[in-house]
């Protein structure tokens, strides 16, 4: 079958991104994707699956919406590519950077565009330590990020990441990264007598000193670091740290940006003002590579103030083409009212979390903003997470993807579920029922 020559191929020639190279090699894909429409995928062989994952967090208007194509097909007939490069621009790239200044909060009012997510942190690392250069203070330099945070896989990125796998791979790790532990909010509100002061945020200023420290990096909900929650006046306190030392601020909403968490962006669940945003995903859906990050007022005029060239651009800077799906997918989720459904559907997943906790004594831990949720599993003895050595969350995902719903594990004990952002009540019930029966399943192989 054409399946099978297509897994051949694979098998030879495609070297996937975070993957095991070797089962790559030796099985193929378990998949090979053809179609699309809504949350559903489907296979080459037609059989639909749920994306229960919007993909990597990403398609958030969800899989066939044509007006996107649209928008491709018309801006690509006109011109496709062209430069922005001193002095160059195009229609598409400044009707988004306007809608995209209207959008974020507060004084983010101006943006530059990269093609993802890890682009778009390494330039807010180079934006921040230029800024404060400008500003005659060329020693800060220094970016903390939190452990378990993730912003993408470039040097810079990487080692931003507090994810240690990513540093193993390659030592790509560079120098000038430090990671806290995050979500000690009495620590960095200045309780030194907590025992984790020492990995606290506050405490690696204080030993690095402020002087040398340019930016602290923040997911308002960490994604791939297992969806974890910042509780109540962290965020804050993050700021006001920030603000004591002088230190920029910069949000990453790679996955929380455009709707996932029930606002526009993550960081608007909190009374919170970033310097910086990064944002890539959510802005075109998936539909092409886009990102961007938004610098406030303060930085923007410091930085159109320098006279010099800044030697810092992507040949898909403001491509025309993303740009002009990116502001057709920003309209879409406008006018389909998508943030507002997130929010309703929030209840609707956090219903049927609590069902599953209810009825399964090893899910614990169920947390959900928005359409961004996650369980763990535990051994209901012990009260610990279950044994690595039993694979609990990988074998409930192979479960539910052999039920035809994609989900994702992180580690050993977490399922993540984030599905589109068009999901309705009785989709995530379906979701629901199969992730019930595949828990099931997996408790039946103990
Ligand atoms: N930041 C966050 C929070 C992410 O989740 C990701 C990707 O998953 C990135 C950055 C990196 O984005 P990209 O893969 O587009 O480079």
């Amino acid at each position: 079958s054409k399946t099978k020559e297509l897994v051949e191929l694979d098998k030879r020639h495609f070297i996937h991104p975070t993957s095991a190279p070797k089962a790559a090699a030796e099985d193929g894909p378990s998949i090979i994707f053809s179609e699309g429409n809504g949350i559903y995928v489907n296979n080459m062989d037609g059989e639909s699956y749920i994306d229960g994952m919007s993909m990597l967090w990403n398609v958030n208007i969800g899989h066939g919406q044509k007006e996107l194509a649209e928008a491709a097909n018309e801006q690509m007939t006109k011109i496709a590519y062209s430069s922005a490069f001193k002095g160059f621009s195009n229609e598409p790239a400044i009707k988004l950077a306007e809608k995209l200044a209207s959008l974020a909060p507060g004084d983010l009012n101006a943006v530059f565009f990269t093609s993802g997510g890890s682009e778009s942190n390494d330039t807010a690392f180079k934006l921040s330590r230029f800024y404060w250069k400008l500003k005659g203070k060329a020693e800060k330099k220094k970016i903390i990020g939190m452990q378990s945070g993730y912003h993408g896989v470039t040097q810079a990125a990487q080692s931003a990441t507090g994810i240690p796998a990513t540093h193993e791979f390659a030592g790509s790790s560079v120098e000038g990264f430090y990671h806290a532990t995050p979500h000690l909010t009495n620590c960095e509100l200045g309780d030194k007598n907590d025992p984790n002061y020492e990995n606290s945020i506050r405490a690696l200023i204080e030993k690095e000193g402020a002087d040398t420290v340019a930016a602290v990096i923040i997911e308002p909900v960490q994604g791939a670091g297992g969806v974890n929650m910042p509780p109540e006046g962290y965020l804050e306190a993050v700021r006001k740290l920030c603000d004591e030392f002088n230190i920029l601020f910069i949000a990453d909403e790679v996955i929380c940006g455009f709707g996932r968490t029930g606002k526009m962006f993550g960081i608007e669940n909190w009374n919170v003002q970033p310097d910086f945003m990064s944002i890539a995903k959510g802005i075109t859906s998936g539909y092409s590579q886009l990102g961007g990050v938004m610098l406030s007022d303060e930085i923007r005029d410091t930085i159109v103030n320098y006279d010099g060239v800044m030697a810092h651009g992507f040949t898909y800077s403001g491509h025309p083409t993303a740009c002009a799906v990116a502001l057709k997918n920003i309209e879409i989720i406008e006018r389909d009212g998508l943030v507002e459904n997130t929010k309703e559907m929030e209840k609707e997943m956090q219903k049927g979390l609590a069902y599953l906790e209810e009825k399964h004594d090893i899910v614990r831990n169920c947390r959900t903003l928005g359409l961004l949720a996650a369980f763990e599993v535990y051994n209901p003895e012990t009260g610990e997470h279950l044994d690595p050595s039993l694979q609990a969350a990988a074998t409930i995902v192979d479960e539910c993807f052999d039920r035809k719903l994609i989900l994702r594990h992180i580690g050993d004990f977490r399922v993540a579920i984030a599905p589109p952002l068009v999901i309705s009540k009785q989709e995530i019930e379906k979701m629901i029922q199969i992730i019930d029966e595949s828990i099931t399943a997996f408790k039946n192989t103990l």
